[in-house]
């Protein structure tokens, strides 16, 4: 069964790409504040959170 979870393959995409801007950046590597890696971390967020709404835990 091939069931395409949208929500689910934006957050990974996005994680994905927060981990590669951590890689790339040194304000991020020393845990210093950057407004993009903020920005980034919250779109995962609310990624996530979106995706957990489409599959509820309540088996
Ligand atoms: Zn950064």
């Amino acid at each position: 069964m091939t069931v395409t979870n949208g929500a689910a393959s934006g957050a990974d995409e996005l994680y994905r790409i927060h981990l590669l801007h951590i890689d790339h950046c040194p304000a991020c590597n020393k845990d210093a504040e950057c407004g993009k890696g903020v920005r980034l971390r919250r779109a995962v967020r609310a990624a996530r959170l979106a995706a957990d709404k489409r599959r509820p835990r309540w088996t």
